[in-house]
């Protein structure tokens, strides 16, 4: 008999998420009966607070997991029985499994963006690395980058209490040494570090723009932008234009999901394939 899973994604304004295709396309391909359906919280009427609810309901009709998105990555703790390590020390999750001792908690935002660092920028020295945007992402990648033996995390963030709160939470995990960076000072501390994250909303079509100036694109930076919509940012565009090498955020995108079918079902994905999906998409 053919392996069957029933899966979804909660969160608001999800409509135009790509992550369903991604994985029914792998499920397909392995052959599998494999749904992966819209749980939009705006549709349904719900907000944050009430994903417990929609929790509930998945597990009772039988879902395997579910992944989770903004708004709802936190308020998800609470109804979880047990969360990995990973999520925990980040205090987000994005992929529930629903399993016989409970309903688990996982972060492949972290994992994702820590394997599609390693195959995107394979030896890039992570000895001092500034990370710009201290929201949902940033966290994930703060502790990617924990993960992938960063020596000193720099934070900045428009809002200079969530670079303080995130750099603290880092610092808090004893795998790495953190500073906060002043908006107005990001030009000038690119001069001194391995390689730039950036993970504010700056270059998606509501948010134009480049989050740095081209000067500050040095010769020997290394640049990823978690941006994946598009993936060409303005970032991306002019850190190639200077040679520098560049990730840009369509790898994360796909390793988080990548991680979330082998939650799902056990079974190891082709990243390879989901990669090439994903550029169909
Ligand atoms: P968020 O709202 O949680 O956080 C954004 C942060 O950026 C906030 O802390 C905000 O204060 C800061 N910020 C906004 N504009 C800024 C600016 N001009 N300068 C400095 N700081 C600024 O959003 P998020 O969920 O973290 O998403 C950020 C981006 O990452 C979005 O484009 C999203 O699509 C993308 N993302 C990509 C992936 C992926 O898999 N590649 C995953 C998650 C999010």
């Amino acid at each position: 008999e053919r392996a069957s899973h029933l899966v979804g994604l909660v969160g608001s304004g999800i409509g135009p998420s790509l992550t369903p295709a991604l994985h029914e396309r792998e499920g397909e391909a392995l052959g599998m009966r494999y749904l992966y359906r819209r749980l939009d919280l705006d549709v349904l009427g719900l907000a944050a607070t009430d994903v417990g609810r929609v929790l509930d309901a998945a597990r009772l009709t039988g879902f395997s997991g579910l992944n989770v998105t903004h708004p709802a990555k936190q308020t998800v703790l609470a109804h979880l029985d047990h969360v990995d390590d990973d999520a925990a020390a980040l205090g987000a999750v994005n992929t529930v499994v629903f399993t016989p001792h409970g309903a688990v908690g996982h972060n492949t935002d972290r994992s994702g963006f820590a394997r599609s660092f390693r195959r995107g920028l394979p030896d890039a020295p992570v000895a001092r690395v500034l990370l710009l945007g201290a929201g949902g992402a940033g966290a994930a990648v703060a502790h990617a980058m924990t993960d992938l033996g960063v020596g000193e995390l720099l934070v900045a963030d428009a809002d200079r209490a969530r670079a303080e709160a995130l750099a603290g939470a880092v610092r808090d995990t004893g795998r790495a040494s953190t500073s906060v960076v002043a908006l107005a000072d990001v030009d000038r501390v690119l001069a001194g570090v391995d390689g730039l994250v950036h993970a504010t909303p700056t270059g998606m079509a509501a948010h134009p723009g480049s989050p740095v100036t081209t000067e500050a694109l040095r010769g020997d930076l290394w640049v990823a932008d978690v941006v994946y919509r598009p993936l060409a940012t303005a970032l991306v565009t002019a850190a190639r234009a200077r040679r520098l090498r560049v990730l840009d955020g369509g790898g994360m995108a796909v390793f988080q999901a990548v991680d979330a079918f082998r939650h799902f079902t056990g079974v190891e994905p082709d990243a390879g394939r989901m990669l090439a999906h994903f550029a169909d998409l």
